[in-house]
């Protein structure tokens, strides 16, 4: 298989998207104060040190807030879906998916999976631990 193109150009992004490529959920960490944070910045938004690093996260979360999207709003999404944000262990919070068979709710623990994409990186979305 080819390997998948990174999709919107973005160099702030590009370490981001080589990660999922590899199944790799990446978010940059402080090399300052040891902060992490997702979406990436070329800054530390807790001490502003411009020393960066990326790190692959754990993959482990915690539900913060969630709702049900019930109208078709993309072509590749069909409703209904779980729409989330969930904190990582390492601190930052994503939007995403909640995926599978066993609805989650607030407070829940999630873990990583992914939705694969023709012709581009798999996204990460999240399903609810047993
Ligand atoms: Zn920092």
């Amino acid at each position: 298989m080819a390997e998948a193109e990174i999709p919107y150009g973005d160099a702030l992004m590009a370490p981001f998207w080589e990660g999922a490529s590899k199944r790799e959920l990446r978010v940059q960490r402080c090399l300052g104060c040891g902060e992490h944070q997702f979406y990436p910045r070329p800054f530390c938004l807790a001490c502003g040190s411009g020393s960066l690093t990326w790190i692959v996260s754990s993959g482990r979360a915690t539900v913060y807030s969630l709702t049900t999207v019930r109208r078709a709003i993309a072509p590749e999404w069909t409703p209904p879906y779980v729409v989330a944000l969930v904190d990582l262990d390492e601190g930052p919070r994503l939007t995403t998916v909640i995926v599978g068979e066993k609805p989650a709710s607030i407070g829940d623990r999630v873990r990583l999976a992914w939705r694969e994409r023709e012709g581009l990186p798999p996204l990460p979305v999240f399903e609810r631990e047993e």
